[in-house]
């Protein structure tokens, strides 16, 4: 099906805007789970991780990102989800 590949093609060119990896600039290999301000820009508004295409993250360390959000999860860094005591 090349008319299928072609309209992928049209739609992955609103993300093609050129992004770098945010760790990959920094120089960060290792994604300190302690780190929140960090790990915070790469969930969204309902906690959750922020897809690749949307973040700009290389395959590498999107995945040692989404260790580091999920280990920082289970410390009590960052909620799993929207709970009632944050709507107070
Ligand atoms: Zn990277």
């Amino acid at each position: 099906m090349e008319n299928n590949d072609k309209n992928k093609r049209k739609k992955s060119f609103k993300f093609s805007r050129k992004k770098v990896c945010y760790f990959c600039i920094n120089n960060i290999d290792e994604i300190d789970y302690k780190n929140t301000e960090v790990l915070s820009r790469f969930i969204t508004e309902r906690y959750k991780i922020v897809s690749r295409k949307a973040s700009g993250v290389c395959a590498k360390h999107e995945r040692k990102l989404s260790t580091s959000i999920k280990r920082a999860r289970i410390m009590a860094l960052l909620p799993f989800t929207i709970n009632t005591k944050l709507k107070s």
